[in-house]
């Protein structure tokens, strides 16, 4: 049997640093409460760290939404079309198409992306034969996004390696608009802007009429929930209205900006922070979101690899590269039955690291087991800190995001985690989306349509 303990001493201590007890996690949710509050009451504290962005999406949906819409998808990797036609309480019809962001337009100037965004939708409009009639879109733009109108929304900094020029500060909508007639061939209307996590809590709501929070933890992390308007119309001059709810888009993946995870950050945390696009901030996303996994696996192996206990003393340059460590290759070798290392053995040989030797590999995995359990610990601890804001008995929470879509533990560890962190975790259902992020943005474009 493999003893970790004592074979790799060294690997044990550095997991160990990533384990968060009960306590500290119950401290971090409540923390993470308070720091809501705060972003709800942004007025008169204007350093609040969780934005607590409005959506300005007072209605969940009803089943009655009919026609055609369209939804857009830009946050991460991929970019998406969505086209769907609902009827009577059912999606009729839907297609998608993704498209890759390249490195090149992430980085580049802002007009370079919005005008790819319009072209491929063009493509896609063009494919799905529509003609001239005018066809309204929900854009789910998945960045840090100050909304002042359910189709105004100004970028306040890009997230998960964007860093194109000429968007932060502006309005997102009007730039992607404008793109879109510039061309002059597509005759769609931009009536709804929303985040993923916006986008997945309302198609759920459509099968699922008690889901109060939508959770992502793909490249980046984010979540929302419904909020009472009373607890809200504070807001950004927000007007009070006679509905009673709002969705709130939290933009949590900045907790911690302030130090208040810092009890559980480690030296790997801050290197990894250093050398990103953005040190400082984003704090909880980098311990949690798959962007970043990986990178943190890569430098505990360096780390071990430097000090000799790991791989035969073996220092291949591939290890050196940034990113190489996908954290798809964590679920890869989480994959792995028992005792069983295929997967790591494909991983490590992709890695430059030619090995048999079991112990080693089982050390990986092990520390793969523990980067993937902080993550969900804390985004276990993020559900938690929603619920007890809204001090709801009860709920529904749908989760999306590549890392609860394809990790092959990560919704059993959330479960797990919020047993322990919860006397009634079972009256609060963790659902899976099932139609991505598109058919929120659509069901919001509908109830936008005509306003
Ligand atoms: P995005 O957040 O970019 O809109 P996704 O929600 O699909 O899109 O998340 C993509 C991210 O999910 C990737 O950046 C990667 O970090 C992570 N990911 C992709 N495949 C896997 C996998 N098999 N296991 C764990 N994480 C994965």
């Amino acid at each position: 049997a493999f003893r970790l303990t004592s074979r790799f001493p060294e690997a044990f201590e550095i997991c160990k640093e990533f384990r968060i007890g009960r306590e500290k996690m119950l401290q971090i949710a409540n923390a993470l409460t308070k720091e809501i509050q705060l972003g709800l009451a942004r007025e008169t504290h204007p350093q609040a760290i969780v934005k607590c962005f409005l959506t300005y999406i007072q209605d969940l949906p009803t089943g009655r939404e009919r026609g055609k819409f369209m939804a857009l998808d830009l946050g991460g990797t991929n970019f998406r079309c969505l086209l769907v036609n609902l009827t009577d309480g059912a999606v009729m019809q839907s297609t998608l198409k993704s498209f890759a962001i390249s490195e090149e337009l992430m980085q580049g100037p802002g007009t370079d992306l919005f005008d790819f965004i319009a072209e491929c939708l063009a493509g896609f409009c063009k494919e799905q034969n529509i003609g001239n009639d005018r066809i309204p879109l929900g854009f789910t733009f998945s960045f840090p996004l100050q909304q002042i109108g359910i189709n105004k929304g100004i970028l306040r900094r890009w997230t998960k390696g964007f860093r194109c020029e000429g968007v932060e500060g502006k309005d997102v909508v009007e730039l992607l608009q404008s793109a879109i007639d510039r061309r002059g061939d597509v005759n769609v209307k931009i009536v709804a802007i929303l985040n993923d996590s916006t986008s997945t809590l309302v198609s759920c709501a459509y099968s699922h009429p008690d889901c109060r929070i939508g959770l992502i933890v793909g490249t980046g992390v984010n979540a929302c929930y419904v909020e009472q308007t009373s607890k809200a119309e504070m807001l950004d001059g927000y007007e009070s209205s006679q509905k009673p709810i709002m969705i709130i888009n939290t933009e949590l993946g900045a907790f911690g900006d302030n130090g208040s995870l810092d009890s559980v950050r480690t030296v790997y945390d801050k290197t990894l922070d250093i050398e990103s696009v953005n040190p400082g901030s984003q704090t909880l996303e980098k311990c949690v979101s798959g962007m970043y996994l990986g990178e943190v696996v890569r430098h505990i192996l360096l780390d071990l690899m430097r000090m000799g206990v790991l791989f035969r003393g073996m220092r291949p340059d591939e290890m050196q590269t940034k990113w190489i460590f996908r954290t798809r290759f964590i679920s890869e070798i989480e994959s792995d039955p028992p005792e069983v290392f295929h997967n790591a053995r494909v991983v490590l040989y992709h890695l430059g690291i030619k090995t048999d030797d079991l112990n080693d590999m089982a050390c990986l995995r092990y520390i793969c087991d523990s980067i993937s359990l902080r993550s969900a610990q804390l985004t276990s601890c993020a559900i938690v800190a929603m619920i007890n804001q809204m001090n709801v008995e009860s709920c529904t929470v749908a989760i999306d995001g590549g890392l609860c879509r394809y990790h092959p533990h990560y919704r059993n560890l959330i479960e797990q985690q919020m047993s322990i962190l919860l006397k009634n975790a079972s009256a609060y259902k963790i659902v899976l989306s099932e139609d991505g992020s598109g058919l929120g943005a659509a069901l919001v474009a509908a109830a936008f349509a005509n306003k």
